[in-house]
C-alpha cells in the first residue's frame, strides 16, 4: 500500500524531471500546487506564447471568423483608446500620441484589406493573418535605416501582439465553457483564467511554466482542483483525449498510464477520500492545543462563493478576503454598488465572525482587463498593489466606500497590501479617512469603529515594524511575498522554485523579528500566508508567538488537527531551536521528525 501524502510532504522542487517507459507510458515531475489526485482525459492548450500554427479554415466558418477578427480589432482598438485618455490625462497629448498612432495603424483600411483577403481566399486562420501581415510590416520597416523605423517596427510587434491577445482570450474564455470532465494541459494559466474554471468539469490542471507562490496556485486551491505547475515543456508530445494522471500532492504527472498505475492511483484515491473523512470530525471542535491555547483558525478567500467553504469547514472568520478578484477577468470595473453587495453578502453570511478584507492587491500576475496597470519589466517590483491603488486614487476611494458602506452588516475590517513605507500607509490611511469623511457628510453609515491593519510582505515593513505599530490596529504577515522579497526569488518562476521556501533561515527570523515587535507594541498579529497552511510549520508558528492563522478553507481540518495534537512549550522549543539551525533542509528534516512526534499515523 502506498502512503497517504498529506500536504506536509508537497513536493516544491523546481526541476522537472521526465522519463518515458516502453509502453509509452510517460512520468514527469513539476511542483505540486493543489492537493488530490485526477484521472481523466486531456485537453490540451497549445496556444499559448503566441507560436501561431498555419491553420487553415473550413470553407463555412469564414463569415464568423471575419466577425471574430472585428470583434478582437474593435476590443483593442477601445483597450487602446482607455490607454490614450488616462496617459493624456496623466502626462499629456503628446504622451498619448503613440496610442493614437497605434489606433489608427490598428483600424488602417489597408490592413484591413489584407486581413480579409487571407482569410477569404487562402483560408488562414485569424491569428495567423494577423502575425503573418503584421511581421511583414515589421519587416519591412525593419529594413529600413534608422532607430526611429526601428522603433516603428517594436510598436508593430505591440499591436500584433495586443490583437493576439484579444483574438486568444476569446478562444480561452472557452475555457470557461467546458462541459465535459478533462484534465487541462496549458503552458500557463492566468490567476484570472484559472478562476473562470469550473471544478464540476475541470477535474485538474498542469502547466509548463509557473511557480508555487503564484496566485494561479492558489486559485487552484481555492477551487480545489488538483493542479501540478512548472513541468517544462511537454505539451508537443501530447494529444487531446489521451488519459492522464495529475498526483497533486507529490506534483507528478503520468501520461498514458498503464493499467497497473491507474489501480495505484484510483486505490490512493480511496485513501485520500477516508483521512478526509476523518479530519471532518474536527469541525465543530476548536483549534485549540492540547495544553489549553486557543489558536484562531480563519480562512483566506478569493471568491464570495468560498465562505461556505470556510463555514463548512468551521474557520473563526475570514482572515483574508482578496477583493482583487473582483476586478479580474471582466472588461469593466465593479461599480461602487456592485462591491458594496459582494463586501456586505460575505460580511453578513458570516454572521458576526471577523472578515479581513484586504484593499486591492493587483499588478504583478494578478492583471486586470481593465488598463489601471501599464506593461512592466520587473512587475512584481512595479506598480502593484497599495501602489497601484494610490495611484488610482478614484478606484481606491470607490473600494473603501463599498468597505465602509458593507462594514454596517458584519465584522469588517480593512487591510492594506505590499506597504512598503510609512508613508504609503499614512497616504493609504489619509484616503480612507477622506472616504470616511464622504460618507458621514452624506449620512450613509458604516462602523466608526472599523480596525484597519496592514499586510507585512516586504522586509522593510518588517524592519520599520515599530513604527508601522503606532499606526495600525493588526498585523498579517504575508509570506507568498515576504518569501519572494527576502530572497530575490519570483513566486511564480519554476527554474527558482528550489529556492523558494518558507523553510529559509532568514524568512524565519524576519517572521520571528515581526511577531516579536508586535508582542512589543501590543498590536495583535496573524499570518495569512500560504506557509501558515502548510502542517509542516505550525509547531514552529505556534512556538514563535502567533496564534492567529489564516489559511485556505481546504487546510482547516488538517491545521486543525496539528493544533489539537501540539504543546505550547515544545513548540516553544522546536521554534527555539529551528531558529538556531542554519539552511532550509536542515530546518525542513528537523520540522518533520518534530511533527512526526505528534502526527505518526501521518507519514511525512
Ligand atoms: C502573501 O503574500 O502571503 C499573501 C497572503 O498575499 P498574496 O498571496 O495575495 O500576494
Ligand atoms: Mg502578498
Amino acid at each position: 500500500m502506498r502512503a497517504v501524502r498529506p500536504r506536509s510532504t508537497r513536493s516544491h522542487v523546481g526541476a522537472s524531471s521526465r522519463s518515458r517507459d516502453r509502453n509509452n507510458m510517460e512520468r514527469l515531475q513539476g511542483i505540486a500546487v493543489s492537493p488530490g489526485v485526477a484521472i481523466g482525459e486531456v485537453l490540451v492548450m497549445d496556444n499559448e506564447g503566441f507560436r501561431i500554427p498555419r491553420r487553415f479554415l473550413p470553407r463555412d466558418a469564414v463569415e464568423d471568423e471575419l466577425q471574430r477578427l472585428k470583434a478582437a480589432i474593435g476590443a483593442a482598438t477601445s483597450e487602446m483608446e482607455r490607454h490614450r485618455d488616462r496617459v493624456a490625462e496623466q502626462l499629456g497629448k503628446d504622451s498619448a500620441a503613440i496610442f493614437a498612432a497605434h489606433i489608427q495603424m490598428l483600424n488602417d483600411r489597408g490592413l484591413w484589406s489584407k486581413l480579409e483577403e487571407m482569410i477569404r481566399q487562402r483560408h488562414y486562420s485569424p491569428e495567423y493573418s494577423v502575425s503573418r501581415a503584421l511581421r511583414h510590416y515589421a519587416k519591412v520597416i525593419q529594413s529600413l535605416d534608422g532607430g526611429y523605423m526601428q522603433e516603428r517596427a517594436t510598436d508593430i510587434f505591440d499591436i500584433e501582439k495586443r490583437l493576439l491577445r484579444h483574438l486568444f482570450g476569446k478562444r480561452r474564455e472557452e475555457l470557461a465553457h467546458i462541459n465535459a470532465e478533462v484534465l487541462v494541459l496549458a503552458h500557463t494559466l492566468t490567476p484570472s483564467e484559472t478562476s473562470n474554471l469550473n471544478p464540476k468539469f475541470v477535474k485538474g490542471f498542469v502547466t509548463e511554466i509557473g511557480g508555487a507562490g503564484s496566485h494561479t496556485a492558489i486559485v487552484a486551491e481555492a477551487l480545489g482542483i488538483p493542479a501540478v505547475v512548472g513541468i517544462g515543456p511537454f505539451l508537443t508530445n501530447v494529444s487531446g483525449g489521451e488519459t492522464a494522471i495529475i498526483d497533486g500532492y507529490q506534483g507528478i504527472v503520468i501520461l498514458a498510464p498503464d493499467e497497473e498505475m491507474l489501480a495505484r492511483y484510483r486505490h490512493d484515491v480511496v485513501q485520500y477520500r477516508s483521512h478526509a473523512a476523518k479530519l471532518e470530525k474536527l469541525r465543530d471542535l476548536p483549534a485549540e492545543t492540547a495544553d489549553g491555547a486557543r489558536i484562531q483558525l480563519l480562512g483566506n478567500i478569493e471568491f464570495p462563493y468560498e465562505v461556505e467553504q470556510c463555514q463548512k469547514r468551521g474557520a473563526d472568520g475570514i482572515g483574508l478576503y482578496r477583493t482583487e478578484f473582483l476586478f479580474m477577468s471582466r472588461d469593466e470595473e465593479p461599480t461602487e454598488e456592485e462591491q458594496t453587495a459582494a463586501y456586505s453578502n460575505v460580511a453578513r453570511a458570516m454572521a458576526g465572525q471577523p472578515v479581513v478584507m484586504r484593499t486591492i492587491d493587483l499588478g504583478a500576475d494578478k492583471l486586470p482587463s481593465i488598463p489601471y496597470a501599464p506593461e512592466e519589466d520587473n512587475p512584481f517590483l512595479g506598480l502593484r498593489s497599495i501602489r497601484l491603488a494610490l495611484r488610482n486614487p478614484e478606484l481606491f476611494r470607490k473600494q473603501l466606500r463599498a468597505i465602509l458602506r458593507a462594514s454596517v452588516g458584519g465584522n469588517i475590517s480593512i487591510m492594506f497590501p505590499l506597504v512598503s513605507t510609512l508613508l504609503e500607509l499614512k497616504h493609504a490611511k489619509m484616503v480612507l479617512r477622506e472616504a470616511r469623511e464622504d460618507l458621514e457628510e452624506e449620512g450613509t453609515p458604516f462602523d466608526r469603529d472599523i480596525k484597519v491593519g496592514m499586510m507585512v510582505e516586504v522586509p522593510s515593513a518588517v524592519v520599520m515594524l515599530d513604527h508601522f505599530a503606532e499606526e495600525v490596529d493588526f498585523f498579517s504577515i504575508g509570506t507568498n511575498d515576504l518569501i519572494q522579497y527576502a530572497l530575490a526569488v519570483d513566486r511564480s518562476n519554476k527554474d527558482v522554485a528550489g529556492l523558494y521556501t518558507a523553510a529559509d533561515p532568514s524568512v524565519l527570523r524576519l517572521i520571528h523579528m515581526a511577531v516579536k515587535t508586535a508582542q512589543k507594541h501590543e498590536v495583535p498579529i496573524s499570518m495569512c500566508g500560504q506557509m501558515c497552511g502548510n502542517p509542516l510549520y505550525v509547531m514552529l508558528l505556534l512556538g514563535m508567538g502567533l496564534r492567529s492563522l489564516s489559511v485556505t478553507p481546504a487546510a482547516i481540518p488538517e491545521i486543525k488537527q496539528v493544533c489539537r495534537r501540539v504543546d505550547i512549550a515544545t513548540c516553544e522549543h522546536v521554534a527555539k531551536r529551528a531558529l538556531e539551525l542554519e539552511g532550509a533542509p536542515h530546518i525542513k528534516t528537523f520540522l518533520k521528525e518534530e511533527l512526526a512526534k505528534f502526527l505518526p499515523e501521518v507519514p511525512v
